[in-house]
């Protein structure tokens, strides 16, 4: 009866990386046009900033990669492949598989900082 258009459904805009939504007072920042997580888009060296600020503010903790990814506000694939990185240059870091992790409890491969006794008898070798 009305020859007005619809209004288009309101529809989330979505992260070109994640394919998630992005709601109201997510970071966000623009991709060639295209709306991205800040999180998504951060480059390599700012993810290992990110999940290292993290650790080191729970030296005590060992950490799966689903909980630094969801501490840390980034897409768990995105964590795992820093953590590949990480742990080939990080000797502060250490590798625990099948230790508890300190944030959902389950045995996980985890990842934490070396204790300073630790370091110090490994550089004694
Ligand atoms: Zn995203
Ligand atoms: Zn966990």
């Amino acid at each position: 009866m009305s020859d007005m258009a619809p209004l288009p459904p309101t529809r989330e805009p979505q992260c070109v990386i994640c394919n998630k939504s992005i709601r109201v007072g997510d970071r966000t920042v623009f991709l060639d046009g295209d709306l991205a997580h800040q999180g998504c888009s951060a480059t390599p060296d700012e993810l290992a900033d990110r999940i290292e600020d993290f650790l080191y503010s729970e030296p005590a903790g060992l950490f799966c990669n689903v909980c630094i990814a969801r501490t840390c506000s980034l897409p768990y694939q995105h964590v795992a492949k820093t953590m590949v990185r990480l742990r080939a240059v990080r000797l502060d870091l250490r590798l625990m598989i099948g230790a508890r992790c300190s944030g959902c409890g389950n045995i996980r491969i985890t990842i934490g900082v070396r204790p300073v006794d630790e370091t110090l008898y490994s550089a004694d070798d």
